[in-house]
């Protein structure tokens, strides 16, 4: 799973809201009541989609191959084959391989390549330049490396070409342009046993190797479709946000004024993608599904004096003082164990309510067509999808060429040639716009890993996920897993990847120090934290009561070990030091000959 509900952090709603302490402001019949509704909106999303995540489809060839061709980058300009040796491989060049590159460069090692499917670095960055993109964690607290780099964010909360520009930034600050190669998929990571070496294969025909491999492949990044039925029917133009048609839209979206456009999903890229298009667009029509819960987005450009005040590593003291937010004090703490469990849970949701009626209101105020803004209210508990952060969002449905289409959960099951159909109702569009997400990846997107004994990785996983702190695995040497399952999470994800990327290096930089070549998991600290994280999983069943969603794997029934670790992410970093000091008790070690 790629987001939780379990972590806080200043950007994070649920800051305080989940601790339990605080007292229910209303009735408890109305608290009863609400989640009595909450209940109905789910069971009605469940019934109208027992499939779960079968509902959609990542398999993007054939007709749809075109949903997942890259807009962006020039056409592959032909190159031989590239057969060689590195000692540091990244699959993926995204903020996984940025952060942890720069940790390795610290620790002297030079031979580093990312080997990337874009055009360039930037994972996330490169693909999403849809309308509108930015990042709803703070840019002072997202941007990584900002101590190291010396960059200032220009806002509050940077825009997506920001944050590409960023990335580009560190690669070459790091280097890490001279051995990559961008257009560029890893197909097979196979351990060679005799040579003690990964042997990597791609769709450019290259045969690299190396000697340590990291999977920084990002947890959200193959677009998937909705299946809908006869959606390869549709005459008109259609593309997924993450592959924005500038060329049709016009790169200011002018080319859109005499369009009727459709836009099929409202989660947070729609929300984002919507007011532009409402701005620019001569009609709009948005397909909801489920609504997204739209608070206050506080943004402003960065002040330069702010800026010049700042003294070195001030990120990194923001950093660890975010970590201690939620924190509670030793007297919070004995009046929460003070509390009865079931107590504790009524305190939460009813917090919990009360924030999405906060929620409600603002739709109210803001929405002036009564239905509309009905339609507009999300009816779960918050954090059972991503919050989203936005100032134009509710206001562009008062606008006279925008049309909310409520399919109250039952969503867009029907396509012909001319657009959706819904109720019998026919949207004829020039162009249909799928804002309807990313698969959840499992390790090893598009690329097949196999390990000692021949091994696949998909294989092992197939009896449930094992790992130790979701970065390694058993029968894998070398082998660094990045944002994967039994991780933490944090709602400001490039946290979660340093701290992974700060551990990696201290792995790499052990072996290399101590003449090691090759470092394993032991069975038995891999047992340790697969115990670990099924321990801290399933405490309450606000998974299994959320409205359906790729939090909760649409719904679908998963293993206690498979998904995230959720001890908290300050245990989880504790977690990383505690093995990072202890390196002959976690790993078996082996020398090369
Ligand atoms: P999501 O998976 O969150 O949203 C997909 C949307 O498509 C949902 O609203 C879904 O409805 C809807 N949908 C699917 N099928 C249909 C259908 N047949 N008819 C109508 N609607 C349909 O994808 P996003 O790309 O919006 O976001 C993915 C993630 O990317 C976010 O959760 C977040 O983690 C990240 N992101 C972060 C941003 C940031 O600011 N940091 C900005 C943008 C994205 P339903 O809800 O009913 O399933």
């Amino acid at each position: 799973m790629a987001d939780t509900h379990d972590e806080k952090t200043p950007d994070n709603p649920a800051v305080g809201m989940m601790s339990g302490l605080s007292k229910p402001k209303r009735p408890q019949e109305f608290y009863d009541q609400i989640k009595e509704k909450f209940a109905e909106e789910r069971d009605l999303r469940l019934g109208y989609r027992p499939e779960g995540t079968a509902q959609y489809t990542s398999d993007l060839t054939g007709a749809f191959a075109r949903y997942e061709i890259d807009p962006f980058a020039e056409k592959i300009p032909p190159r031989e084959p590239i057969n060689d040796t590195v000692e540091v491989l990244f699959i993926g060049g995204g903020f996984s391989a940025l952060l942890t590159s720069a940790r390795l460069r610290e620790r002297g090692v030079e031979s580093i390549r990312i080997v990337e499917r874009g055009g360039d670095v930037g994972g996330t960055w490169y693909w999403n330049r849809y309308p509108g993109v930015a990042c709803d964690v703070v840019a002072y607290d997202y941007l990584p490396l900002l101590d190291e780099t010396g960059y200032v964010p220009t806002r509050h909360y940077a825009r997506g070409n920001e944050i590409f520009s960023y990335c580009q930034l560190i690669a070459e600050r790091y280097n890490l342009y001279d051995l990559a190669v961008f257009q560029t998929t890893v197909t097979s990571t196979v351990w060679n046993e005799e040579e003690q070496m990964w042997h990597l294969e791609t769709d450019r025909g290259d045969h690299m190797k190396a000697r340590f491999v990291i999977c920084a492949n990002g947890t959200l990044s193959k677009p998937k479709l909705s299946k809908i039925k006869g959606m390869e029917t549709f005459k008109g133009h259609s593309f997924h946000t993450s592959r924005w048609d500038y060329d049709y839209t016009g790169a200011d979206l002018s080319k859109l004024k005499d369009k009727v456009v459709g836009i099929i999903g409202t989660g947070a890229t729609a929300v984002q993608a919507i007011p532009e298009l409402g701005q620019n667009a001569k009609e709009l029509y948005v397909f909801q599904r489920t609504p997204s819960s739209i608070d206050i987005r506080d943004d402003w450009e960065t002040d330069p004096e702010w800026a010049k005040r700042l003294k070195p590593g001030w990120q990194s003291k923001r950093r660890e003082k975010a970590k201690m937010v939620g924190v509670m004090t030793p007297e919070q703490q004995a009046r929460y164990a003070a509390i009865p469990r079931e107590e504790k849970i009524r305190r939460q949701e009813n917090a919990n309510i009360d924030a999405m009626m906060r929620i409600h209101k603002r739709i109210e105020e803001t929405v002036k067509d009564k239905e509309t803004a009905e339609s507009l209210k999300p009816w779960y508990m918050l954090m059972c999808k991503r919050p989203c952060f936005h100032n134009e969002y509710l206001p562009t449905f008062n606008l006279p060429n925008v049309h909310l289409v409520d399919t109250h959960g039952k969503g867009i099951t029907e396509i012909t040639e001319k657009g959706p159909v819904f109720e019998g109702k026919q949207y004829e569009l020039d162009v249909l716009i799928y804002a309807t997400g990313f698969e959840v990846q499992k390790t090893g997107i598009y690329n097949r890993i196999v390990g000692e004994g021949g091994r696949d990785l998909n294989e092992k996983y197939a009896e449930g996920i094992r790992t130790m702190l979701g970065i390694h695995t058993e029968g894998y040497p070398n082998l660094f897993i990045m944002g994967g399952y039994q991780a933490s999470f944090q709602f400001n994800l490039t946290d979660m990847l340093q701290a992974q990327g700060d551990h990696i290096a201290v792995c790499i930089d052990y072996a290399r120090r101590n003449g090691y070549h090759a470092l394993d998991v032991t069975p038995e600290s891999e047992e340790w934290w697969v115990q670990e994280v099924v321990a801290h999983r399933g405490k309450t069943s606000r998974n299994q009561d959320c409205t359906p969603g790729y939090y909760n794997f649409e719904g679908e029934f998963q293993r206690r070990q498979d998904g995230n670790y959720n001890g908290g992410f300050n245990a989880y970093c504790r977690h990383l030091v505690e093995v990072g000091e202890n390196m002959e008790k976690h790993f078996a070690f082996s020398k090369k000959d």
